[in-house]
């Protein structure tokens, strides 16, 4: 089976590595020289276009950051649906807007292919170690053709329902963690101003009603949960711009449901703050410095 990959970048780089340790031979392909150049050092064939990687492929991922990075990508005329074999089975790992994922299903159906959504969760450590809960949008079958690589990306792949039905899931999902993140920087701050030590009450929450993934793999202290990137100064992991778009299809979803979400939205505008002032392209825990003030300092 030969593998396409399009989008190398924190969680499609350590990704496609993945596939490649476990025996197969993919073919990727990105804008940015940096990433193609990492995973060419993990063992990826990176190639100069999106038609170079999709041509002789059997499966096609992609793994890019937003809804108009996917429809360009797969639509263009140098893309993926003018250059695959027909049949090609499609796989979207992006978290991206459930309507258009809905409508990529139906373009790329009526381009001769198939689709599948199927975006993640898990963050860059949980990629890295192949980890990932993997929560699929589309036909059982086309589904069970992907699942060998799906289980090497995740440790848990659980088909949703219908086309779009992954990225219904994830985008409840992520505004879940939004709003967990938002409450776990005030605690590390809280905690710390009312004179705990940040381990000790880190251990103290992680066994008791506080526990979250956020606590246990973000926590945004110095020192405390090795995966955090308060530990990087912010660099990698999940970034603002993305959190911010993801926490932005919550409130639409809300919306167009009739469906009041005044956490998550509370949670989109300290985002967009952080936008705001200049930290889009950081980690999105960098929400902590915003918290306690240092951020303006
Ligand atoms: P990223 O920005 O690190 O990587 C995206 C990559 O896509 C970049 O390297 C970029 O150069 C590349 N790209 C953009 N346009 C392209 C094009 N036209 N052709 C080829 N490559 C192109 O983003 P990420 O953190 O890897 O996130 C990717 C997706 O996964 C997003 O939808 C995000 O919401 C989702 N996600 C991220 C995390 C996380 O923790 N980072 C976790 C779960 C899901």
């Amino acid at each position: 089976m030969s593998v396409a990959w399009i989008g190398l970048g924190n969680m499609g780089g350590p990704m496609a590595a993945n596939l490649v340790a476990a025996g197969t031979a993919v073919r990727g392909h990105d804008i940015s020289e940096a990433a193609g150049r990492a995973a060419a050092g993990q063992g990826v064939e990176v190639v100069g276009s999106v038609a170079d990687a999709v041509r002789d492929a059997d499966i096609v991922f992609t793994m890019l950051p937003r809804g108009e990075h996917v429809r360009e990508v797969l639509t263009a005329p140098d893309g993926v649906l003018a250059n695959v074999r027909p049949g090609t089975l499609v796989v979207d790992e992006s978290t991206i807007d459930i309507d258009l994922a809905r409508e990529l299903h139906r373009t790329t159906t009526d381009a001769g292919a198939r689709f599948l959504d199927a975006p993640v969760s898990g963050g860059v450590s949980g990629a890295a170690a192949g980890t990932l809960t993997i929560m699929v949008g589309g036909r059982a079958e086309d589904l069970e053709e992907a699942r060998p690589h799906l289980e090497v990306l995740g440790g848990r792949v659980v088909h949703a329902g219908d086309a779009g039905n992954g990225q219904a899931a994830k985008i409840v999902n992520n505004m879940m963690c939004g709003v967990i993140l938002g409450v776990t920087c005030e605690a590390a701050v809280l905690s710390k101003r009312l004179g705990l030590d940040p381990a000790t009450f880190h251990s103290i929450a992680a066994s008791s009603s506080g526990d979250s993934w956020v606590l246990r793999t973000w926590y945004p202290e110095k020192g405390v949960v090795e995966s955090a990137a308060v530990n990087r100064d912010f660099e990698g992991g999940f970034s603002v711009a993305l959190l911010h778009k993801d926490l932005g299809l919550a409130v639409n979803a809300g919306e167009s449901t009739g469906t009041s979400l005044p956490f998550v939205t509370r949670a989109r505008d300290a985002m967009a703050a952080l936008v705001d002032a200049g930290q889009a392209d950081r980690d999105c825990t960098v929400l902590v410095r915003q918290v306690d003030g240092s951020l303006d300092a």
